[in-house]
């Protein structure tokens, strides 16, 4: 990467909205079935979707990052009270975990 002398840089990077792949690209999309490293599409599949589905970012984040909030692993679903969260929702301090992992 070049640098312009001179240009400021910004202080702080943000998660790559536009310019990266979300990280949550390295899942499939169990919402429109996108392959891993896909876009997600619309459900006509005639739209790519600027960012993934929150269903694919859940099953990333589900995938990459313990939950400091009920303390699984990896892989395992959010709990709370002893039940799974609905439609395998995570908790949002996990969501936050993943994204540090993946930084
Ligand atoms: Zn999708
Ligand atoms: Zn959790």
């Amino acid at each position: 990467m070049t640098r312009i002398p001179g240009a400021p840089m910004p202080d702080s990077i943000r998660h790559g909205l536009r310019a990266q792949q979300h990280p949550a690209r390295s899942v499939a999309c169990p919402h429109c079935g996108a392959k891993e490293h896909r876009p997600c599409t619309s459900r006509s599949k005639t739209r790519q979707m600027p960012q993934p589905h929150p269903s694919r970012i859940s099953a990333w984040v589900r995938a990459t990052a313990v939950c400091p909030e009920c303390q699984v692993e990896p892989g395992v679903p959010c709990h709370l009270d002893g039940r799974e969260l609905r439609d395998g929702a995570v908790h949002p301090r996990r969501e936050v975990e993943a994204r540090e992992v993946a930084a």
